[in-house]
Formats: structure tokens, C-alpha cells, sequence
């Protein structure tokens, strides 16, 4: 598989967790706010599932809370990012 198209907020499971994502977190109206592992959540819904369409409960009013990758473990791994390189110029031009 060449393709690996990240779209924000639609990656799968499978793609989350090889970007280093440990977790999913929820965010809910009342202020609560949860993460939960990925690899159970894998274990269940399978590596295909996209992130955006997992809802979770919150525990504490009820409501459906739309899932997002926790990219906090991702960010403290320290991941390398990649630069584009200066071109060098060859030089050599002479005048003659
Ligand atoms: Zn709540």
C-alpha cells in the first residue's frame, strides 16, 4: 500500500497508531473529558474504522461525544520532521 493519504480528522484507527497516536480522546459539552486506548478500540471496531465516525459516552452526563485522536503521546515522542534540503548551486562559472 503506497497511499498515505492523511486527511485531518478522517485517518483510521490503523493510521492513527502509526502516526504514533496512543489514544482517543472526547471532548464533551459538560466539560468532561476522557481518553481511551486505541488498542482495544482496534481490537473491536477493526484497523479500517475512521476515527470521526466512533462515538463515545461520556461517562459522566451521557452524552455522545464524537472521538478524536490524542496526538499528545505523538507530539512527546518527538517524531522528526521532515525539511525540504537548500539546493546547492554548482558552481564553477568561469570567465573566459
Ligand atoms: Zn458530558
Amino acid at each position: 500500500m503506497e497511499r498515505n493519504h492523511i486527511v485531518e480528522g478522517g485517518m483510521t484507527l490503523a493510521n492513527a497508531r502509526q502516526n504514533g497516536v496512543a489514544g482517543l480522546e472526547g471532548w464533551c459539552g459538560c466539560g468532561h473529558h476522557a481518553v481511551v486506548p486505541i488498542g482495544p478500540v482496534i481490537e473491536r471496531l477493526g484497523p479500517a474504522r475512521s476515527i470521526p465516525s466512533i462515538m463515545l459516552t461520556c461517562s459522566r452526563c451521557g452524552a455522545r461525544v464524537r472521538a478524536r485522536p490524542d496526538w499528545s503521546e505523538a507530539k512527546a515522542q518527538g517524531k522528526p520532521d521532515l525539511r525540504p534540503r537548500p539546493q546547492q548551486k554548482d558552481g564553477g562559472v568561469g570567465h573566459g
